[in-house]
């Protein structure tokens, strides 16, 4: 298959590891747009949040508990954070392996302004 983020699973791409599981793995961004900016990946191969399937949301809620994990490792829970998920065009998504960011370490921007 050909997916970036499949390929940093493998090994085949190296990557800064931050956490890994049998289902899960963080590693830093490669272009970080924070002072702490994460992603959250399922090493199991879902393009987006759009082909999420019933079976799959434990996995989703599994990736929202190594989060608030890796915040508190990262030294960024009590300052907080933010958990983003981009799917689709529109939504900013480039790499189609659903992953979050997790972005924080200073203070981010509104979403909106
Ligand atoms: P998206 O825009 O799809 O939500 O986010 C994709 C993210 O993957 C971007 O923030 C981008 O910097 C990151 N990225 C792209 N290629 C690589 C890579 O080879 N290694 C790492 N660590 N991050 C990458």
């Amino acid at each position: 298959m050909d997916c970036l983020f499949c390929k940093i699973i493998a090994g085949a791409i190296p990557s800064k590891k931050i956490y890994e599981d049998d289902n899960i793995l963080v590693f830093h961004d490669i272009q970080p747009l924070a002072a702490v900016h994460a992603l959250i990946i399922p090493k199991k191969h879902i393009a987006s949040m759009n082909e999420v399937e019933s079976n799959d949301w434990g996995l989703i809620g599994d990736i929202h508990r190594v989060a608030q994990l890796i915040a508190r490792d990262l030294g960024i829970a009590e300052s907080g954070y933010r958990l983003v998920n981009n799917c689709g065009k529109e939504g900013g998504q480039v790499v189609y392996h659903i992953h979050y960011h997790l972005l924080g370490g200073e203070q981010l921007e509104p979403l909106k302004s």
